[in-house]
């Protein structure tokens, strides 16, 4: 077999060893592993993270099945590009710190990336095992078990990173934001040599990655441990800051902060704008998730309120929809139901989410639409109007299109309607700098290299492409960050020439 492009000697040999240890046809034999889970009738009762993670035994055979091949389909389909057959040979051969170390190379979050990416639309849907009609390589979990082992390490203080002091960390910048896109720019820049600044503003750190996604799916202490490592690069974090309110990006600059990246996500819901919507009981999911996420609503000893009902509905087919719908099953709804507009198979939603949902008790209804909510006297939600629905042409996205099916409206009791149907960019940082280039969306002009029409300013993640994906925010932090730092490195030897 031919050897991968770009793998140094060394690599090459034992790779090559590791091929020829066993033939191929004997590797694509083995089945796909099975990610071991909690029982559903036991998580629903707590948050509890459902997977519970690879052993190294089953992730050593599961990197047994990648066949290194020599024009590796799975890289052309991950975002960032991460060298995947590296990394799972790595797993095989047993070396985790070097499976680790490639994974770092491109990504700031894989503990956070191996649990939440849509791996079936991208890397695995490359996999060359699909065309010879078998499963994927389960390169999610193996991302994910390599990136645990690391940060377990990481706690026992084995291998904690040191800020690198060079000439640059004089020069501060500073981020908006501390969702996937602000992080991946605060860990390259800090790798760059310059003093980081991340001003945020809620009380925690994390962004959508802790107000938004449960600890059933991401522990909120992998997201701590991945911090601890950026605060090791010398990463400083300024919580209850409020740009644009606190502070102004003027402030920033008067301040001495060379260049400042905007990260400030899409984090202010739509509503569908029908009759009702201003109903007690009917709120939007980011509402709702912050509320308990965030809040604690519904933990013993905390005063956040949260409404408890027994009927709840969720409106939508994307991620925040199913992490809405287990949501409320955990907190007690006994009859939890999803009503998207189009079918399962159109759904934006990760496969593994909708499984997880289906097996915690959610109850899909596809094809149908809200059309009206309905109250009683004291203006509380009491059921909601639904107009079923067919599938017509496809659409500009490209999925087929939901047209009503005449006269056919049925209608559901319900206690709380959660609408989880898309979410824009908060206007408060773009509206606040003037001169800064906004599109009609609201999210963030920027150029190829994420530059904004003000000089020094870069934006990247949810602010400039709208609701997006966590491994697509931290690719464009991660590119800003090299660009803004050869910026910054220019201007300084143009002045002094
Ligand atoms: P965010 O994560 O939104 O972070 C922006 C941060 O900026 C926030 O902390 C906010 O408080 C802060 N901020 C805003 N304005 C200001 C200001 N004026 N001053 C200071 N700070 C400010 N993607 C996936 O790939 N897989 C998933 O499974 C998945 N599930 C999701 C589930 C939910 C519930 C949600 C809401 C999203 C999910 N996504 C998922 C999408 C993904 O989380 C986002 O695309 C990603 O977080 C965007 O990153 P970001 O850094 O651009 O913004
Ligand atoms: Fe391994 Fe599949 Fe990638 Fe080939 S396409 S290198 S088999 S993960």
């Amino acid at each position: 077999m031919e050897t991968p492009k770009n793998i140094s000697g060394r690599d090459a040999i034992w790779r090559e060893e590791l091929r020829n240890a066993m033939s191929a046809k004997e590797r694509s034999a083995i089945a796909r592993t099975v990610m071991p889970q909690f029982d559903p009738k036991e998580r629903i009762k707590s948050n509890v993270e459902v997977n519970i993670g690879l052993t190294e035994e089953a992730a050593r055979k599961e990197a047994t099945r990648c066949l290194d091949c020599p024009n590796p389909g799975c890289i052309t389909g991950c975002p960032v590009n991460i060298d995947i057959p590296g990394f799972i040979k790595n797993i095989q051969r047993g070396d985790l710190e070097a499976a680790a170390e490639i994974l770092k190379q491109t990504s700031a979050l894989p503990a956070v990336c191996g649990r939440v990416c849509p791996q079936e639309k991208q890397c695995e849907s490359k996999c060359i095992y699909l065309k010879m009609g078998k499963e994927a390589v389960a390169i999610g979990y193996l991302e994910r078990f390599a990136a645990d082992k690391a940060l377990e390490k990481d706690s026992q203080g084995k291998a904690k990173g040191h800020a690198s002091l060079n000439e640059e960390r004089q020069r501060k910048v500073a981020v908006i934001g501390s969702g996937p896109a602000g992080l991946s720019f605060a860990g390259q820049m800090a790798s760059h040599g310059f003093k980081v600044h991340v001003f945020e503003a809620l009380h925690e750190i994390g962004g959508v990655l802790k107000y938004g996604i449960p600890e059933f799916r991401l522990p909120n202490s992998i997201v701590d441990a991945e911090l601890d490592n950026l605060r090791a690069k010398g990463v400083e974090f300024h919580p209850n800051i409020v740009i644009g309110k606190t502070l102004t990006v003027e402030q920033l600059i008067a301040d001495g902060f060379e260049g400042v990246f905007i990260g400030s996500g899409a984090g202010l819901p739509r509503f569908m704008d029908i009759p009702g919507e201003n109903l007690i009981g009917v709120l939007s999911s980011n509402e709702y998730l912050t509320r308990v996420n965030l809040m604690g609503a519904g933990r013993e000893g905390m005063a956040t309120p949260v409404l408890t009902p027994k009927r709840v509905m969720v409106v939508g087919g994307g991620n925040t929809a199913m992490d809405s719908v287990r949501t409320a099953i955990r907190m007690g709804a006994e009859e939890a139901v999803l009503v998207y507009r189009r079918s399962e198979d159109e759904m934006p939603a990760r496969l593994e989410e909708r499984i997880h949902a289906k097996e915690e008790g959610a109850i899909f209804m596809t094809l149908h639409n809200p059309l009206e909510y309905l109250g009683d006297e004291k203006g509380r939600l009491t059921a909601v109007r639904l107009q079923r629905m067919e599938l017509g042409e496809p659409d500009a996205s490209g999925r087929r299109s939901p047209v009503p099916v005449e006269g056919d409206i049925v209608e559901l009791s319900i206690e709380m309607a959660i609408v989880s149907v898309g979410v824009s960019p908060n206007p408060l940082v773009p509206s606040s700098v003037e001169g800064l280039e906004v599109s009609r969306k609201g999210t963030v002009v920027t150029d190829d290299n994420l530059k904004t029409s003000i000089q020094g300013l870069y934006a990247g993640g949810d602010i400039v492409r709208g609701g997006a994906t966590v491994i697509l925010a931290m690719g464009d932090g991660r590119k800003a960050a090299n660009r803004m730092a050869a910026q910054l490195s220019d201007d300084v030897k143009n002045f002094s020439h």
